[in-house]
């Protein structure tokens, strides 16, 4: 039973203020009922005269005529409907050609005012417009009318406002002040986004539909979980064929409950979920969890469909479900795992099998939980709104995520980079290998994320990346039980057993960990024959009372930031209970640096070890999972210390040259391409790329005469010569270029060998000034289509493939990440000045970087550029080879607030595990 139309194109849906969905789109001829009602009946006198500047009668009918009439180009309209209500309209009338300015126009009906929908609609409008080319908005408003007012006022983006009789003029330049927009647009989604979750995530009532009187079903299970993990408000049943379930009634539609419950729970059939949440959605449900799995291509777009059209956050489906701690909610509505522990950590995963098995382990080390979400195909809620949730929830202050794929990763990326500085955010980095790849793709049917640019996007957001379940768990017990060390993260190692310790030492170099040289004198408080080189050997005969006078020796010791102890039971020891242990149990938890403990006897990975002040220490089985949780531990503390860095950005970018140039091509290359070498430095140079001067010769006399200007100029009065032609991919190996070219007999016959070699194919070459030697770098950009544009800079030149020194970024960079790139590559001693030669221009290098974040941010367009060799020199650095590709994209704001697409592709199978 299908009830739902089908969404149109173009439909997104995003939420107002107090968690409202409502789906925008633009406004057509089909809507010319809705529209007229909205300028008549759902606008006081009051209001449409605000609207229309004057109690015309006719004016209503002719705007709509205007809004509603055949689409044209010049106008961009849009309205918001929540269910099949036309709330609000925007819309926009571009001015001149090119469009610069649009003049603007805005109504809300009476009864949705206050609750977000103008200013929504302007976001959509102005993203809409920003792709037009607009860079204006301009409008006209009584001065009385102070909710428009408010409107502008509130928007984040300057805006400039003329008095004239009773009326303003308002101006809103659409493309300026970029970040500080953003940050409005963002705190705004935030607030909607928490208001939206609350019905999910603190529900005051819950119905499960789809309970059998089976004991032992989902449904059943989940109910009677719900109902006996003290779950604070009502927990109904829905069943049509049952009167009472569990000693207790049940209802035969969630139409016929005693109350609306905030959130359902659907264990029905595959084939009977689009009903049920549609009608769950006629009843006035807030928020729907979905436990059924396999659904078909259909039913999933028409399950979202109902969410969007009656205002319902989905989790789901394929979801193990959600459990809360928190004492005034109480909700286990999950099957598998225990109800968690109470606690502070919040933990979503994609799969609900490493969610139980998280759940056990947190469960074993006695770490609580806030809440547990299983996000399963993870059609609406994702990630980023259990971040938002947990950040202003008051309970939660560790994250723990398991994400198997990223819907929007810039959204994502920019809310982890927040909420990283205020609680730790741990994950597990899935779907590594290609293997696990493909495990990705057909257990949650999304396909997973390449690895380069999905560690890039954890170390950008401050996001501590793990290898696995275990991993994750190590260090969550680490942060979760000890302070951060020092940002240096120097390391103590000390150990009852030489071997062990030096093998411990190891496992910190492996991860990164420095070891610092400790005084010899400490050797005093320790038995004879004892070795305070670190690793520090106490040998077996150490009493705890000595290990407990040298321990709070190390914390005193500048040198060292955090203490690993790995103990051995040695026989001497566990008699006459002299086990160096006590040391640590007898002992505070809290010390001045952090401390870890290996004990080799331990059967599990990891456990608390009780301490005297009532804390805990964490143990561990194995000295790397140890030295992996204090260099993530370490990494953090770098983080935090690091004060947030600003967006580069440079000067002198010229958005509308590059704008004409990219239409340029691609209006004469509809599919795309490679641009030849000129337009090419033409757009380079259009943000400023310090390219090489080129000369494009068609002939060998041009050629000639070309080489001798531009030889001049070059290095040793030399010129190079590139055979050129399309679709050139490298030229060194196919013998096109020729440096140090002197004299005009040179340039001759190179031109000549140019035509003998490449016949019919050679267009021409480029002629250039020969380039000082420096060091050869390789800059450049490519689009991920789901996680935006990747900075890569490496070691260049023609070794490029065989050194393969890279790193990379997503953009847009920081400042800081200007600087860590460079400092990231192994080449970099060269750029410092290697063996006495001068240090390059390192400005020049990160200005390159910068500028090819930016353009590659502003022109999704650019689809691959690689400026291979960037030459650098301590006067600069200039590009002499570059490559671009253009295709048409269009542009995509990941920060536009709206909610996930409909119509999601199906996972295959049921519950993964
Ligand atoms: P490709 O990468 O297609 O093989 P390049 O244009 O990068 O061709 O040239 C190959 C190498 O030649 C560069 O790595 C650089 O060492 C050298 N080279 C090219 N153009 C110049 C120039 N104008 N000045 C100095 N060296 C150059
Ligand atoms: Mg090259």
């Amino acid at each position: 039973m299908s009830t739902a139309p089908a969404p149109r194109a173009g439909t997104e849906a995003a939420l107002l203020a107090d968690g409202t969905t409502v789906r925008i789109r633009t406004i057509t001829a089909d809507d010319r009922k809705a529209v007229l009602g909205l300028y008549t009946t759902g606008l006081s006198d009051e209001s449409r005269r605000m609207r229309f500047f004057g109690v015309s009668r006719t004016a209503p009918r002719t705007a709509t005529d205007r809004l509603c009439g055949p689409p044209r180009d010049g106008l961009l309209t849009l309205g918001a409907w929540a269910g099949d209500e036309l709330v609000g309209e925007a819309d926009c009338e571009l001015l001149d050609e090119p469009p610069q300015t649009a003049e603007l126009a805005l109504v809300v009906a009476d009864r949705w005012h206050h609750r977000g929908v103008a200013t929504l609609l302007l976001e959509h409008l102005i993203h809409a417009a920003r792709q037009r080319g607009v860079r204006f908005f301009e409008a006209d408003a009584l001065t009385g009318n102070r909710s428009v007012h408010k409107v502008f006022a509130d928007l984040g983006l300057p805006v400039r406002r003329r008095y004239e009789q009773g009326e303003v003029r308002v101006r809103v330049p659409l493309d300026e002040s970029d970040e500080h927009y953003r940050e409005a647009v963002d705190e705004r989604g935030r607030r909607a986004d928490v208001a939206s979750l609350a019905a999910l995530l603190r529900p005051a009532s819950v119905a499960v539909v789809g309970v059998s009187r089976r004991e032992g079903s989902v449904g059943r299970a989940v109910l009677d979980r719900i109902r006996n993990g003290g779950f604070t408000g009502p927990a109904w049943a829905v069943n049509p064929a049952a009167d009472t379930i569990a000693g207790e009634p049940a209802y035969p539609s969630v139409g016929a409950l005693p109350g609306v419950p905030d959130l359902a729970v659907l264990a029905v059939p595959a084939a009977a979920v689009p009903a049920v949440a549609e009608e769950c959605g006629r009843a006035g449900v807030r928020a729907l969890l979905v436990l059924t799995a396999g659904l078909g291509a259909e039913q999933s777009g028409q399950l979202l469909d109902s969410c969007r059209r009656h205002s319902m956050r989905l989790v789901g489906p394929n979801s193990l479900g959600i459990a809360h701690t928190d004492p005034a909610v109480r909700l286990d509505a999950e099957f598998g795992g225990a109800f968690p522990l109470p606690g502070t950590a919040g933990v979503a995963v994609q799969s609900g099998g490493v969610g139980i098995a998280l759940l056990e382990r947190l469960a074993w080390l006695g770490v609580g939980v806030s809440g547990f979400v299983s996000l399963g195909d993870k059609y609406d809620v994702s990630g980023n709104d259990l971040l938002r949730w947990w950040e202003q929830d008051g309970r939660t202050d560790l994250a723990l995520l398991h994400l198997e794929s990223f819907g929007n990763p810039r959204a994502f990326a920019r809310t982890a980079r927040r909420v990283t500085r205020r609680m730790p955010v741990l994950t597990v980095d899935a779907g590594r290998s290609e293997a696990g790849r493909r495990g990705a793709a057909s257990h949650t049917a999304a396909a997973a994320t390449p690895t380069v640019v999905r560690e890039t996007l954890f170390r950008q957001a401050g996001i501590t990346a793990t290898r696995g379940i275990d991993e994750l768990v190590a260090t969550a017990g680490l942060l979760h039980a000890q302070p951060l060390p020092a940002p240096r993260g120097a390391i103590a190692v000390v150990s009852n057993a030489g071997g062990i310790g030096i093998l411990a030492a190891d496992a910190c170099a492996e991860a990164g960990l420095e070891l610092p040289e400790l005084p010899a004198e400490l050797a005093r408080l320790l038995p004879p024959g004892a070795g305070v080189r670190n690793p520090v050997d106490t040998t077996a005969a150490v009493l705890p009372a000595e290990l407990t006078l040298f321990l709070r020796a190390l914390e005193r010791e500048e040198a060292v930031d955090a203490i690993l102890v790995c103990l051995v039971p040695t026989a001497l020891g566990t008699a006459q209970g002299r086990d160096p242990l006590r040391a640590l149990l007898e002992g505070p938890a809290s010390r001045p640096v952090p401390l870890a403990a290996v004990l080799l006897d331990q059967q599990v990975p990891i456990r608390y070890l009780a301490c005297a002040d009532g804390g805990v220490l964490p143990a561990y089985s194995d000295v790397a999972a140890a030295a992996r949780a204090l260099a993530h531990a370490r990494d953090r503390a770098r983080l935090l210390a690091e004060p947030p860095s600003p967006e580069a950005e440079p000067p002198g970018c010229d958005r509308a040259v590059a704008r004409s140039l990219v239409d340029g091509y691609l209006d004469a290359h509809p599919e795309g391409g490679w641009p030849d070498p000129l337009t090419t430095a033409d757009l380079l140079e259009s943000y400023g790329l310090p390219l090489i001067t080129s000369v494009w010769a068609r002939d060998e006399h041009t050629a000639v005469v070309t080489a001798a200007g531009l030889g001049r100029l070059g290095h040793e009065g030399k010129a190079v010569l590139k055979a050129y032609w399309p679709g050139q991919v490298h030229k060194s190996e196919a013998g096109a270029v020729r440096t140090g070219l002197a004299g005009e007999s040179e340039v001759r016959s190179t031109y000549r060998e140019f035509t003998r070699s490449f016949g019919a194919r050679l267009a021409g070459a480029v002629v250039q000034p020969m380039a000082a030697p420096g060091v050869e770098l390789l800059a450049g950009v490519v689009q991920d289509r789901v996680f935006g544009p990747l900075v890569v800079l490496g070691a260049g030149g023609t070794a490029t493939e065989v050194l393969a020194d890279r790193t990379a970024r997503l953009a847009p960079l920081t400042e800081r990440d200007l600087t860590t790139m460079v400092t990231d590559l192994r080449t970099e001693p060269l750029l410092a000045g290697h063996g006495g030669a001068p240090p390059v221009d390192l400005a020049a290098v990160r200005s390159v970087l910068a500028r090819l974040s930016r353009l590659a941010t502003d022109f999704p367009e650019l689809v691959e550029a690689d400026l291979n060799p960037v030459i650098a020199r301590p006067d600069g650095a200039v590009c002499v080879d570059a490559r671009i590709r253009l295709e048409p994209r269009p542009s995509y704001d990941p920060y536009l607030r709206r909610l996930r697409r409909p119509a999601p592709v199906a996972a295959p199978g049921r519950h993964g595990r």
